[in-house]
């Protein structure tokens, strides 16, 4: 996305001005997009459920574990205390609007992460005051670095027994490789963490109790942390005239630079993604919340300060842009496909240029079919609001788009785009599944249909040997959620086997086939010949086909056809029938029959040359590779240790933190069934773990065997 632009001065144009309809009800440069990003339990439910809370959009505080946060609507959230589906939301605070999405911590749904970012034009990442930077949140924020995205950091969980602010700002610059620059020092710590001091204005603010922190106290800063933040504050003026042109030349001229200087210096610095100041707090306990809200607003970008979109014309393949404008031409991304029980399909978008209006036809080039909007509303986690303009900037949901999927462009019919859609990564982990009766069959069919639509690293296919139904996700949780929505949200009963790894084949070779189909089929000839070259390309670039053969060779009228033949060959590989990927196919030459070539001789021809090319191309098995951090006390080092070199495991570093050793290793996907036990026996439930997806790697040979004799 959008790379931030970094204007020098933080002016506010007249042509922004004449980009704004009168009757917004916030001016754009008074719009945030964020997302509030995470490692699981680092708080990031209970900080949004805050932000709403002081906002005055919820009148009761819900809290995570009685299952009551509004934030965590799905059955399966409250139940699991996890939050799965990111939903948005919206506040107004200060008279800026908020859209806020809530995006789950939990691996294996980066994809809901991936998505927001995609769509936001900046971030609160939330840390744990404990457990600091945890292997999620590093995944998460080297997502956002990806995508360009301006963060500002929250350290939470300030009350509780270990926390250490400037130890989490320490892990964030290593870990993360983060300018962190903590613009806020805490007032006490553990059990007497009262409230913050402001570097910024130096002033320190506490949270009156009674009003559930709802009323700020504002004082001088206490005299026993009087030198501590005399000195954070130089440290943060220091690492501002760094980045800084106009701070430097304030500073030079007088170190004791004012708060309205030093506000423009850090919004400058953190919109260029320079630094990354850092507040602390107990969303829990109600301190520090409203700071992180005043931090968003006067440091993270609205629409106006992110730079526009690229995108595609969709006839003429040439590129363009959208920025936020409410008078430029509509077009909208949708984000997110979810199936609401009470009004239908929602399809939640980001609007980048001009308005959408309820009743509106849209033109969604993937499909080239134009639909009716019909509500367009926003969202407060389980409430909506019905409104009748969506504008440039903004982020909402649609209904009444039957046809569109996650990743999808929605625009005016004769200003035509398609914006650059999301990348997702490739499921790890599969099963088959089965109607339980026969009754569940069609059901279970629309279930799986809805589900794939909604949630793009679900992926259905059919085995073609078996004739099952495999569905495929980002790990064992991932999967069983999915049967558990089938349940409840299709109420449809199936039985599964077992999770089982999804391998991919590919080739580490450069190789030719070619094949000449030559047949009678029923009393006629049918003829078609097709050469083929395959080779392997860069791991994780998936597969490519290039039809090179001249027209006098393969006529284009059969061009699809031998695609469609090379695509059923990359669908099932030639050593264990998985998909084929990290490869290039050429169609290098072919020869045809005016009078008896065909489609289908075409398609079979393709695909045994296919097959033949990749038999002698020295095909290999790919197996997904997961990085696994196990944080332990150091007496069950040596257990853990030996298990996961029985596990294939490689141990890529160990550092030590007070009592507990933190152990990161990669491990192939296939050795970590059970682990949870295991750990929980090796260390007498005393060590905990994370794993995530990392890469595919080839299957060393011995492991090949096995599986082939499986
Ligand atoms: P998420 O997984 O990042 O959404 O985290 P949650 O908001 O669900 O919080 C995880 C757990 O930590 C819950 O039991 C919260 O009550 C608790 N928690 C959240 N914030 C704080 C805090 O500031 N202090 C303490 N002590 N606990 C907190
Ligand atoms: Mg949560």
């Amino acid at each position: 996305m959008a790379q931030i632009l970094t204007q020098k001065d933080n002016k506010k144009s007249e042509d922004t001005a004449s980009r704004e309809a009168p009757e917004r009800a916030h001016p754009l440069s008074n719009v945030r997009n964020i997302g509030i990003v995470a490692h699981i339990d680092a708080g990031k439910t209970t900080t949004t459920e805050r932000m709403l809370f002081y906002a005055g959009k919820l009148h009761k505080m819900g809290e995570v574990h009685d299952g009551t946060a509004v934030m965590d609507w799905m059955a399966q959230e409250k139940e699991r205390g996890i939050t799965i589906t990111s939903a948005a939301t919206t506040c107004i605070w200060n008279d800026h609007q908020v859209n806020i999405i809530d995006t789950p911590g939990h691996v294996d749904f980066t994809v809901e992460v991936e998505r927001s970012l995609r769509v936001l034009d900046s971030a609160v990442g939330v840390f744990c005051g404990v457990g600091g930077v945890q292997p999620q949140s590093e995944t998460v924020w080297h997502q956002a670095d990806k995508y360009g995205v301006p963060r500002i950091a929250f350290v939470n969980k300030m009350d509780r027994v270990g926390a250490d602010f400037e130890n989490v700002v320490e892990e964030m610059r290593e870990r993360l490789g983060a300018n962190a620059v903590p613009i806020q020092v805490p007032w006490g710590c553990e059990d007497s963490f009262q409230g913050v001091v402001d570097l910024v204005k130096m002033r320190a603010y506490n949270f009156d109790s009674d009003t559930l922190g709802a009323e700020v106290v504002e004082c001088d800063v206490p005299a026993e942390l009087g030198a501590v933040a005399e000195k954070a504050r130089s440290v943060l003026i220091e690492k501002l005239a760094e980045a800084d042109e106009a701070v430097l030349e304030a500073y030079l001229a007088n170190p004791d630079i004012e708060a309205d200087l030093l506000m423009a210096g850090i919004r400058r610095a953190v919109l260029s993604n320079t630094i990354v100041p850092v507040l602390c707090g107990s969303s829990l306990k109600n301190k520090g919340v409203q700071q992180v809200l005043d931090a968003v607003i006067d440091y993270l970008p609205s629409p106006l300060d992110v730079a526009s979109i690229e995108g595609i014309v969709p006839k003429t393949g040439e590129l363009t842009t959208r920025q936020a404008d409410d008078f430029g031409p509509a077009a909208a991304l949708i984000f997110k496909i979810a199936n609401d029980s009470y009004v239908g399909r929602l399809a939640y978008v980001r609007i980048y240029s001009g308005k959408l209006k309820k009743g509106q036809q849209v033109l969604n080039p993937r499909t080239k079919k134009r639909e009716r909007i019909q509500r367009l509303i926003v969202l407060h986690a389980d409430t909506r609001t019905d409104v009748d303009v969506l504008y440039s900037g903004e982020i909402g949901a649609v209904t009444g788009l039957r046809e569109a999927s996650t990743g999808d462009t929605i625009c005016i019919d004769n200003h035509p785009v398609e914006l650059e859609r999301i990348k997702f990564p490739e499921p790890v982990m599969f099963v088959a599944v089965e109607p339980k009766t026969r009754a569940d069959k069609d059901k279970l069919q629309a279930a799986l249909v809805a589900l794939q639509a909604e949630d793009p690293t679900c992926i259905i296919r059919e085995d073609a040997d078996t004739g099952q139904t495999i569905m495929s996700g980002m790990g064992e949780l991932h999967l069983e959620i999915l049967r558990d929505r089938m349940v409840r949200e299709f109420n449809v009963e199936s039985v599964s086997g077992s999770p089982m790894v999804a391998y991919y084949e590919t080739v580490t070779a450069v190789a030719t086939g070619e094949h000449t189909f030559d047949r009678e089929i029923g009393g006629k000839k049918q003829f078609a010949s097709v050469s083929v070259e395959v080779g392997p390309t860069e791991r994780g670039s998936g597969t490519r086909i290039e039809i090179e053969a001249r027209e006098g060779k393969i006529p284009a009228a059969f061009r699809s056809s031998v695609e469609q033949g090379i695509q059923d060959g990359i669908y099932t590989g030639v050593i264990l029938r998985y998909p084929m990927t990290d490869m290039i196919v050429k169609v290098t030459g072919g020869s045809f029959d005016s009078e008896f070539s065909t489609d289908a001789a075409f398609r079979t021809a393709a695909v045994m040359a296919f097959r033949e090319a990749v038999a002698s191309a020295a095909a290999e098995l790919l197996e997904p590779l997961m990085e696994l951090e196990i944080i332990t006390p150091s007496d069950f080092m040596g257990d853990v240790m030996g298990d996961l070199n029985s596990r294939r495991g490689k141990v890529k570093d160990i550092t030590a933190r007070g009592a507990n050793q933190i152990i990161r290793a990669r491990v192939p996907l296939a050795e970590l069934f059970g682990y949870s036990t295991a750990v929980r026996s090796l260390s007498r439930g005393r060590a905990m773990y994370t794993i995530e997806p990392e890469k595919f790697e080839i299957v060393p040979g011995n492991i090949r065997e096995q599986l082939l004799n499986r």
